[in-house]
């Protein structure tokens, strides 16, 4: 792919995007990143003329992403360092980094009195500290969900009358969950940084799936029977979401 960089105003703002030209596509896809950048790719052949135009029909919705991705770009990336908050089932937490002498230790977590405590061995490179602790913060993540889900998953089965085959827990890029009518249930470690009653409704919904593989009337239908308010925890899932990461 070739590529290059344009930009239009729009009001009092201005739009710089990158352009990627491509014969795989046949229509012209707009991107908002993290970062703010924003990426265009286009049919192979696409005049800049039409694709400015496109990115200005779109400049609203780009503008209104950028602007999300800023405000919430503070919990969007950390740096994992002592001093930072992680959330723990709602809650804020102090992250508190400890480096530890002699051959013989290796990575702890433990959380107490609202400090969550990261041990690793000195030995180990500082270049690669971050994705030690981002490692060691994971797999602690996964096993808290491992116990803290077992018992409500329990209960809304038995609630919604499904039976489960078995549940993992797992590193997912982009959804909080999934089952399906084979009864296997699979949950995001992450879902453990948000409060209980959106991991009630994240446990909730991949129940009903073991029933209805889809979004029909019929799964509303059924996770309405033990979750009246689903739409509401829904939203604020949707909202609060990208928060549950680091
Ligand atoms: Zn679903």
């Amino acid at each position: 792919m070739r590529h290059h960089t344009d930009r239009i105003a729009f009001g009092s703002s201005e739009i710089v995007y990158r352009i990627d030209r491509t014969s795989r596509r046949r229509t012209i896809a707009i991107t908002v990143n993290p970062d703010a950048s924003v990426n265009v790719v286009a049919p192979s052949g696409t005049r800049s003329s039409r694709i400015a135009t496109t990115v200005g029909k779109k400049a609203e919705w780009i503008l209104k992403q950028k602007d999300w991705f800023s405000r919430n770009a503070r919990v969007y990336r950390r740096r994992l360092v002592s001093g930072e908050s992680l959330l723990h089932l709602g809650r804020q937490y102090q992250l508190k980094v400890v480096l530890l002498a002699g051959q013989k230790a290796i990575p702890h977590v433990t959380l107490t009195h609202g400090t969550l405590m990261v041990t690793l061995p000195r030995r180990w490179a500082a270049s690669r500290r971050r994705s030690d602790i981002r490692s060691a913060l994971i797999e602690w993540y996964s096993k808290r969900a491992e116990s803290y889900l077992a018992p409500l998953i329990q209960r809304y089965a038995d609630h919604l009358a499904v039976k489960y085959t078995s549940i993992q827990i797992r590193n997912m890029r982009t959804r909080w969950g999934s089952g399906g009518v084979s009864g296997r249930l699979r949950f995001n470690w992450r879902i453990l940084m948000a409060p209980r009653r959106l991991i009630e409704y994240i446990v909730a919904h991949e129940l009903c799936h073991i029933r209805y593989s889809d979004h029909s009337q019929a799964f509303w239908r059924l996770l309405s029977q033990v979750m009246p308010d689903h739409e509401r925890r829904r939203n604020e899932l949707e909202i609060n979401g990208l928060k549950y990461d680091f």
